[in-house]
């Protein structure tokens, strides 16, 4: 369950509202109307008290019963004729000797709505969290303890992420016999970074470390520790690693890490002291303890980009484990999984739905699974066949499709071959670095798409066609997409900008221009303190500007060409490569060039620079 109640100044606010509402009616209710001792005197005399109790200075008392049967009001006044007592019985009035405290009732006009206040937030803290909310046991962490009874979580329910299961054996080795692993000297990292989009299994994988492994599990979520009273968060990672020690070997696992690394929200108390409290501790303790006990450090989260560096540095979470959107395989592996909770039909193709669902993650699979199995149900069918889940399909795509992760069949195509027409032309030409892996699985908003490039050896010097190249290479995605499509997309702006810097810093910086020179015009800002703001601050003449723009656009022309050119006389590996990339999404360096060999061309070739 989501646990959003911070202790915000809203409930504050609200609380203290509430409070004087009740207070102000209750003192409505008992009310004491104050009056002037000649007007107490004249309403005695007038026989309308029905009795008073006399205080040394004050006299407090009841009016006779109202017309309309109500009780007669109460009054108070200050005593002055110390003499009273023969004026009321001659007329008639009750009266006693000492003054009734009011103290009680003012006392009774505040407690009561605190209580009352107090009594209905502990009775909904109760409902929302099923946990005692008493001040007594704010300290002591929420960490549940998993043990592996009832944590059955093993890598089998994890799929299409064999890389992470891969690098968390190591791990599950270690926990199931450390001493084993510590007697060879073995170092082992003391905290393991699940990194990856929201819905790709990052719980489900620690909970399967510690399944595997069999060792007890501490979870917490990263917002928990967050707490509402300053000072807490702090103390509750203490006490989690306090108990985590106890209980070695065993796994601590911080999910949605990027919570304590995230600026808080407006109107919380507490602010970001909290937060860093709590993350200082948390670094304390990871500072403090030895991996070699056997506690293991784990956290997951989907935005690493904000976390605070400080945790990232060797001896922290110094691994980082990548669990990415699964491809069209692994989907199919996911899939596998969840229908195993459901009755299929016997020969339902799980390929197709693999294939029908790009860019969704493990989450929206169970999910789809879960919608399939519901349509069923609804149509009273005894088994699930491929209709629901194409429906089923139909319905979770148009949710995600709102949330714009997934793009349609014309766009995927357009990707495939953009990211084909980067990797052709980095095969074909010699001096760039080797393609290793090409996807057209959608991550996050910007890249649709990517061409990884390994660089074989650190590079010192670059020669111009290897500039040249390497502005090919980024340009060959725009290229491919005019040869097959006669159009282009924006989806090459980023390609541009880094085509375009290389270009203009090849004229400017490296004299690699013959009509501009042997020459080094870079220098336009001299100092960032003394950057006035005044444009044109440069050293060279307005015509020299123009010339370079003209040869940075030369040099890009003459990549394009030469890209486009390249790109024709391979078209029909280019369609075919484009083909297995919108079949399988994803393809690995060698199995292009492979590709590129039977069709007839071997390898990289010296092409006219
Ligand atoms: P994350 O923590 O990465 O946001 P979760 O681990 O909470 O994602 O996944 C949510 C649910 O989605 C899981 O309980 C599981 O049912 C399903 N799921 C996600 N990834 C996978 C996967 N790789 N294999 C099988 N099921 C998965
Ligand atoms: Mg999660
Ligand atoms: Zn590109």
């Amino acid at each position: 369950m989501e646990k959003h109640h911070k202790f915000s100044i809203w409930y504050v606010l609200l609380g203290v509202w509430v409070v004087l509402i009740i207070h102000n009616y209750l003192v409505a209710v008992l009310a004491v109307e104050v009056i002037p001792y000649s007007r107490f005197l004249h309403l005695v005399k007038q026989g309308k008290v029905a009795e008073v109790a006399i205080g040394t200075n004050q006299i407090q008392g009841r009016l006779v019963d109202g017309e309309k049967g109500g009780k007669g009001k109460l009054f108070r006044t200050v005593r002055v004729d110390p003499e009273i007592s023969r004026l009321l019985d001659e007329y008639n009035v009750t009266f006693k000797g000492e003054v009734e405290s009011t103290f009680l009732r003012d006392l009774f006009s505040w407690l009561f709505p605190i209580f009352l206040f107090v009594g209905v937030w502990y009775f909904f803290m109760k409902r929302m969290t099923g946990q005692q909310p008493g001040f007594m046991s704010l300290g002591k962490n929420k960490a549940r303890i998993y043990m592996e009874d009832d944590l059955n979580v093993t890598f089998d329910d994890v799929a299409g992420v064999d890389e992470a299961k891969q690098e968390l054996q190591e791990i599950v080795e270690f926990l199931k016999n450390p001493s084993r692993f510590t007697e060879l000297g073995g170092k082992l990292p003391k905290g393991v970074l699940l990194v990856g989009p929201p819905g790709t299994g990052k719980t489900l994988l620690a909970k399967a470390v510690a399944g595997e492994s069999g060792v007890p599990f501490f979870s917490m979520s990263g917002s928990e520790f967050v707490e509402m009273f300053v000072g807490l968060g702090a103390a509750r990672v203490r006490d989690l690693f306090v108990q985590a020690k106890q209980k070695a070997p065993c796994i601590i696992f911080v999910d949605e890490l990027d919570a304590l690394g995230k600026a808080r929200g407006f109107g919380t108390l507490g602010g970001h002291d909290e937060r860093e409290q709590t993350l200082n501790q948390l670094l304390v303790e990871m500072d403090g303890f030895d991996p070699t006990v056997g506690v293991i450090l784990m956290a997951a989260t989907n935005r690493p980009e904000i976390l605070d560096p400080a945790l990232l540095r060797p001896g922290r979470f110094d691994r980082n484990i990548l669990v990415d959107r699964p491809d069209k395989k692994g989907r199919e592996a996911i899939l596998r999984v969840h229908l195993k909770q459901i009755k299929t039909v016997k020969n339902l193709d799980v390929e197709r739905i693999a294939a029908m669902t790009p860019g969704m993650v493990g989450a929206d699979l169970a999910n789809l699974v879960n919608e399939a199995a519901l349509l069923a149900v609804r149509r009273r069918k005894k088994r699930v066949s491929m209709k629901e889940f194409e429906e089923a399909v139909e319905r979770v795509m148009a949710g995600l499709e709102k949330k714009n992760r997934l793009i349609n069949e014309k766009e995927r195509r357009i990707v495939a071959y953009h990211e084909m027409g980067h990797a052709l032309v980095a095969l074909s030409l010699p001096g760039t670095d080797p393609v290793r892996k090409i996807s057209i699985i959608p991550r996050g908003i910007a890249a649709l798409g990517y061409t990884m490039q390994v660089p074989t050896e650190d590079r010192f010097l670059m020669h111009k066609t290897e500039l040249e190249n390497r502005i090919a290479t980024l340009l060959g995605g725009r290229a491919a997409e005019e040869i097959v499509f006669h159009d282009i997309s924006t989806g090459a702006h980023n390609d541009l900008a880094k085509a375009t810097d290389i270009a203009r810093s090849m004229v400017k910086e490296y004299g690699m221009s013959e009509k501009v020179g042997h020459v080094y015009f870079a220098r336009e800002r001299t100092s960032r303190f003394l950057d006035t703001g005044v444009q044109g601050a440069q050293e060279y003449s307005e015509a020299t500007a123009e010339l370079i723009d003209r040869e940075v656009r030369r040099i890009i022309d003459a990549q394009y060409e030469k890209a486009k050119r390249l790109l024709e006389e391979k078209r029909d590996v280019l369609d075919r490569g484009a083909a297995v990339l919108l079949e399988k999404e994803k393809m690995e360096g060698e199995e292009l060039l492979s590709l590129l060999e039977s069709a007839g061309s071997s390898g990289p070739e010296a092409a006219g620079a």
